[in-house]
């Protein structure tokens, strides 16, 4: 009769599979309560304060999540459209360069990119509202101008972050994207920036104005930027006078080859759920 000796083989085993089984929950159980309770009671008084210290930490105590970017409005893109061309400015904002590129960019009715330097917001935080009250793109540029592909992982999200929420107090908006200084950045930095929803954004165009080639220089490099392409400037990091001179003739000559000049990189309200800003 085999079905009657497996049947009754199994009514044997079964208390002690039961009580295997009340064994393996009860361990569970007690894996799962002091996991609940490590981070105020288990963790050690360094690992306490790096957990205080780090921004995403910080963020998800005082404030409830941020909706990320859409992919599929035009502005979220860090990226401008085929027939378009955006103009980004690096390392400001600065007392004197800025309100001349804003002045100009007004003048023609058109919005750019600005790659702001934590130091230099810190110094000039009032740029930083007149920026956005001006209708431009904001985002990070780092804290110090350190390549970051030389720090570890908690130095990136430290200058990374550090900036954004520089940002975030002046204008009440957070950036979606940043650039590397130096454009120095690998996959490893890229991976830290994802982390903290942020897109590495390089450029195509590089006009090499820091080198103060002349503002003609300057002129027929970003005049002959193609659509969908970033050009590279800088509002501040040294005398920026031939960037200023040359920017009539770039916005005058890419418009006149029918190109439209837009921003990129959208900003997320932080005080709503909205969505990203749009430009
Ligand atoms: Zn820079």
């Amino acid at each position: 009769m085999p079905s009657g000796t497996s049947s009754q083989r199994a009514f044997a085993l079964s208390p002690r599979v039961w009580r295997w089984f009340g064994a393996v929950a009860a361990v569970c159980v007690l894996v799962a309560a002091v996991w609940m309770v490590r981070p105020e009671s288990a963790a050690s008084p360094q690992a306490q304060l790096a957990n205080v210290g780090s921004p995403q930490v910080l963020a998800a105590r005082v404030a409830p999540p941020r909706p990320r970017p859409s992919a599929s409005p035009e502005f979220a893109l860090p990226a401008p459209a085929a027939d378009a061309v955006a103009l980004t400015f690096d390392d400001g904002p600065h007392p004197e360069f800025t309100p001349r590129v804003l002045d100009i960019l007004d003048q023609y009715g058109v919005k750019a990119t600005f790659f702001l330097l934590g130091q230099m917001v810190e110094e000039y935080p009032e740029l930083v509202q007149e920026i956005q009250e001006r209708g431009h793109a904001i985002a990070g540029h780092s804290m110090q101008h350190d390549d970051l592909t030389k720090m570890d992982d908690a130095k990136v999200e430290a200058e990374l972050a550090g900036v954004n929420e520089l940002i975030e107090a002046q204008t009440g908006s957070v950036p979606t994207c940043h650039r590397p200084p130096y454009g120095a950045h690998n996959a490893r930095t890229d991976a830290v920036a994802a982390q903290l929803g942020l897109a590495t954004i390089m450029w195509q165009v590089d006009t090499n104005d820091w080198r103060k080639p002349g503002a003609s220089s300057i002129a027929a490099s970003a005049g002959a930027a193609q659509g969908g392409q970033i050009v590279l400037m800088h509002d501040a990091g040294g005398d920026r006078s031939q960037t200023v001179a040359a920017l009539p003739t770039i916005i005058e000559t890419l418009q006149r080859r029918g190109l439209r000049i837009v921003p990129i990189c959208a900003v997320i309200r932080a005080d709503s759920s909205a969505g990203p800003i749009r430009f």
